[in-house]
């Protein structure tokens, strides 16, 4: 194991143990000095231990890297393979046993921190025959939101990453932003370009609550929309959900077959539960999806799993148990 994969599984168990604390950031430091540092400095450093004379490189990352370069799996590697496993129920199991891909997840294109390639490679780790690349739409300027000549750039990197595989695909896409009257933040040559269109509210959240049903129809009845994301905007702890009826919004979700997602971050586990049965009430499709902005994070498809199981979601109405070309039948079908 090298200095910079130990690292790597090291940022990748924490990040499915969600943990952002110092320790965390040190090793995400760490690997940036590794990666940017000539393979024999680190090694005779290490031999002459003088790692931590490398800015960035502290006591527990030096140990790290010292006991890689030794032919050793790192102590706290294997500490960490051990108590970072996210759980899951067995009738969580029994769904995440047909889940095929992963229809929400961010790369360095945007807020995310992986490149789309390492994100591929641990989907295809995970079991996944295809992921959808949906990073975030001009608007979302802080997430450094793609706008139309990143956006073509990013599509074209994607086929030449496909060019590589052959029991695996990436599958383009965007999580576009819903505009308070309910325009997405994309061009519709462009909406209809990408294989998966994910629409999430992401500002002006505490909306009144008409405004904001009638924002999130308009969304879901755009013919190039697949799957509403996060549809309440909550944060558990942190952030109250959106405001808007209910009955309205998951009426036109399955009138006009748009998926809601059922997201799989542990901060937001959205929808909540009574809103959940309300979607199986209207016959909604579903997409478990792991909005996953780091390797680790697409673990998490256990979260909504357990959640789908719990509320007894039809598991027949998830849009990812089905294979890349069915999926793309079922988009096309439902408005391309
Ligand atoms: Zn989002
Ligand atoms: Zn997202």
């Amino acid at each position: 194991m090298t200095p910079v994969a130990a690292l790597d599984r090291v940022v990748h168990c924490l990040d499915r143990a969600h943990d952002k604390g110092f320790k965390a950031k040190a090793f995400v430091r760490a690997r940036e000095v590794v990666r940017a540092t000539d393979p024999t400095e680190i090694a005779e450093r290490a031999a002459a231990g003088t790692l931590t004379k490398l800015d960035g490189i502290g006591d527990s990352s030096a140990k790290l890297i010292t006991e890689a370069l030794n032919g050793e799996v790192p102590h706290y590697l294997t500490k960490l393979e051990a108590t970072t496993q996210v759980s899951i129920t067995a009738d969580g199991q029994r769904y995440r046993d047909a889940l095929r891909g992963d229809c929400h997840l961010h790369s360095t294109w945007s807020d995310g921190g992986a490149e789309i390639a390492d994100m591929a490679a641990t989907a295809r780790a995970l079991g996944h025959e295809y992921m959808v690349i949906t990073d975030h739409s001009a608007r979302l300027t802080i997430a450094h939101g793609l706008d139309r000549q990143r956006l073509e750039r990013q599509l074209a990197d994607i086929a030449e990453l496909n060019a590589g595989f052959d029991d695996f695909r990436i599958l383009t896409g965007m999580e576009v932003d819903i505009f308070e009257d309910g325009a997405l933040d994309l061009d519709d040559d462009l909406l209809e370009r990408l294989d998966v269109v994910v629409a999430s509210v992401h500002s002006k959240l505490r909306m009144e609550r008409q405004q904001m049903t009638e924002r999130m129809v308009l969304a879901v009845a755009n013919p190039h929309v697949d799957i509403l994301g996060h549809c309440t905007g909550r944060m558990i702890g942190k952030r109250p959900p959106s405001t808007f009826d209910a009955d309205f919004v998951f009426a036109a979700c399955r009138q006009f077959g748009t998926a809601v997602e059922i997201n799989c971050r542990p901060e937001r586990l959205d929808p909540p539960r009574e809103l959940l049965d309300l979607a199986i009430a209207y016959g909604c499709w579903f997409s478990i999806d792991t909005d996953a902005h780091a390797t680790g994070q697409l673990e998490w498809q256990p979260n909504g799993c357990d959640r789908a199981a719990e509320r007894e979601v039809p598991i027949e109405r998830v849009i990812n148990t089905m294979g890349a070309d069915e999926l793309l039948a079922w988009t096309a079908s439902t408005g391309g």
